[in-house]
């Protein structure tokens, strides 16, 4: 059993009517207050505000999937950092594979909404880095995310509002994984690199993996040294399988209205 506290996070992505939100929050809640590591969920904005408001006081952090990077304005359909804060949320997603390759986010959009995110009070900004796999097979998984942190992440930011989130665009939602050793080495190498660009703070900066990971092998990828936690999407649509990524990784619950 690993034995540094994990930060698991799970990102609900476009799932979820009021109904499913609702039950999802319910089930987390019953489990208690997390008195080891650090969970949290991140609902699409239709349900944040509901969600952030049923999981008051349980000690569950709950944060949005992406902001944009103006303070307010003429972007229809977007949604701002200040509106995530005002909806309960503390945290935000940024720089996902999804939006980063879906929606042809660069480095630069992602740096931008972090100082947003940050400039409007939010407490964490969850920035995603990854390669594709034709950079994987070209072993260029290092080069790129030496230029992704270097682009995405402000290199003034405070560290303790900072958790990077390592995620294989190829081992999201697809069930293959890297081996637990290239994790190992990717996350040894992400420590470094962040030490290099923040200083003395990226000692500190949580690193999660993110990709594929389930109950079944969480222990084994929490295990790993450098790995901090997980970034965790369709699993965490089940509570059950969820929570089990988390204590799997060493996190714990206090018993229900302890
Ligand atoms: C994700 O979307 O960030 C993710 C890791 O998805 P999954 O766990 O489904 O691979």
């Amino acid at each position: 059993m690993p034995s540094r506290r994990p930060i698991v996070f799970g990102n609900w992505k476009m799932n979820g009517l009021g109904r499913d939100a609702r039950a999802l929050a319910d089930a987390l809640k019953g489990q208690g207050r997390p008195a080891e590591g650090t969970l949290g969920v991140f609902p699409p904005f239709t349900q944040l505000a509901a969600v952030a408001e049923r999981l008051a006081g349980s000690g569950i952090v709950v944060g949005a999937q992406d902001c944009h990077e103006a303070a307010k304005g003429a972007f229809t359909g977007s949604v701002c950092a200040s509106m995530i804060a005002d909806a309960g949320a503390t945290a935000v997603i940024l720089g996902h594979s999804e939006r980063r390759h879906g929606l042809g986010e660069t480095d630069a959009v992602v740096h931008a909404k972090a100082q947003a995110a940050l400039a409007a009070g939010l407490a964490t900004v969850v920035i995603c880095i990854g390669e594709t796999e034709a950079e994987y097979l070209d072993r260029r998984t290092l080069a790129v995310l030496d230029r992704q942190v270097e682009g995405s992440i402000p290199a003034g930011i405070d560290a303790k509002c900072l958790v990077v989130a390592y995620e294989p665009v190829w081992a999201i939602g697809t069930g293959r994984t890297p081996t637990i050793d290239e994790i190992g080495q990717v996350h040894a190498h992400l420590r470094r690199k962040l030490i290099g660009h923040l200083g003395e703070g990226g000692r500190s900066v949580p690193v999660q993996y993110g990709g594929s990971v389930k109950g079944a092998n969480a222990e084994a990828i929490l295990g790993v040294a450098d790995v901090d936690g997980a970034l965790v999407g369709g699993a965490s649509l089940d509570p059950a399988e969820f929570t089990k990524i988390f204590t799997a990784g060493g996190g714990r619950f206090a018993a229900p209205g302890s």
